[in-house]
């Protein structure tokens, strides 16, 4: 089985390509490098003993993706590229609103034209749950208003493709709602390294912790949690790239729309996450309280009974693993 994977030299990307191929998927790739690399497809090489051809371009060129359907006939799509920095979607709603949409028309244009390619994963997000109103989200918790364009575009998406999957009833649209992936591959080859400073409270703290920052910045710490600090569900990057494997086996003859939430099923707070980083990695490093940061909700955590139930995910790596795969890869990439 052929699976295209856009985005797929990303964080999320690169270790779903793994997986893949790891499990006997062919695998191509589209990814523009807009915050890849492509020496990693000799990291994903050196891991896997394969060579995934990538097609260099931005996927929201329609014209190109056609042409590399037509050329590769998949029988499947990940569907990744795209912006995702919360705040820089603040600052520049028309260019996420432009690419994060254009992308997944151009996808499903493509797929349109190759009849045998029958299904796509969409990489959506826990974000379109907004301000929870209980917890655990389960994947019939209303959808709300997103916090910031970056998470509309989640929504709107995922709206496409169940008027996609309307008109498409031989196809399915899988959408896989991702809570917090944090981590790096065990081998030390794959990781997050983003460009500039990072928005997310995982690479933060590796930069902290590998002396590139001076201190941690804890946004809050008067949320109504145990210890006043806001509360994610974190989820090894592995965990969650084994997840849209089990998502293609176990979905092969699927028809419709589905709907999946990926997370741990367990509720961290940020002074949890940083007691496991120092425990696990035996560095210390200082810590600040700061106000609140706008638009983060105080607590969100996923039920994963579904995933557990329909698909047999189950998390291999514990919170501990992640940071230290997470702290092991920063020292590397230094
Ligand atoms: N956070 C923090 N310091 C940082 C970065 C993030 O305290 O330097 C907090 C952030 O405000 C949130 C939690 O860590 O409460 C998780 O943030 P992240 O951006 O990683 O994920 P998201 O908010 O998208 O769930």
């Amino acid at each position: 089985m052929k699976i295209l994977v856009t985005g797929g030299l990303g964080f999320i990307g690169s270790h779903t390509v793994v997986e893949l191929l790891q499990n006997n998927f062919d695998v191509c790739i589209i990814d523009n490098l807009a915050n890849s690399k492509m020496s990693t497809v000799d990291n994903i090489t050196a891991i896997t003993n394969k060579k995934p051809k990538v097609y260099c371009f931005d996927v929201c060129d329609s014209a190109k993706t056609k042409e590399v359907f037509s050329t590769e006939r998949p029988d499947a799509v990940i569907h990744f590229a795209g912006l995702k920095a919360v705040g820089e979607s603040c600052e520049k709603p028309l260019l996420y609103y432009h690419v994060n949409i254009d992308a997944t028309l151009s996808v499903l244009n493509a797929m349109d034209s190759v009849p045998t390619c029958k299904s796509i994963i969409f990489a959506s997000s826990a974000t379109v749950y907004g301000v929870p109103n209980s917890l655990p989200l389960t994947e019939t918790s209303p959808i709300q208003d997103a916090t910031s364009p970056y998470g509309e575009t989640k929504i709107i998406n995922e709206r496409i493709l169940q008027d996609w999957a309307k008109v498409n009833p031989q196809k399915s649209a899988i959408i896989l709602r991702y809570f917090n992936p944090i981590g790096a591959h065990p081998s030390g080859l794959l990781g997050e390294d983003p460009n500039g400073v990072p928005n997310n409270l995982m690479p933060y703290v590796t930069r902290v912790a590998t002396k590139q920052a001076p201190y941690l910045k804890i946004n809050g710490n008067d949320y109504d949690t145990l210890d006043g600090t806001a509360i994610r569900d974190y989820i090894h990057v592995v965990d969650l790239a084994r997840g849209h494997v089990l998502a293609l086996n176990k979905l092969k003859d699927f028809r419709g729309v589905y709907i999946c939430n990926l997370g741990s099923g367990k509720g961290t707070s940020v002074l949890e996450l940083i007691n496991a980083y120092k425990k696990a990695t035996g560095v210390d490093f200082k810590v600040e309280f700061g106000p609140k940061r706008a638009g983060d909700v105080p607590a969100n955590f996923a039920s994963i009974d579904k995933a557990k139930r329909e698909l047999g995910f189950e998390c291999k790596y514990t919170l501990e693993d992640a940071c230290k795969h997470a702290y092991m890869y920063q020292l590397k990439h230094i």
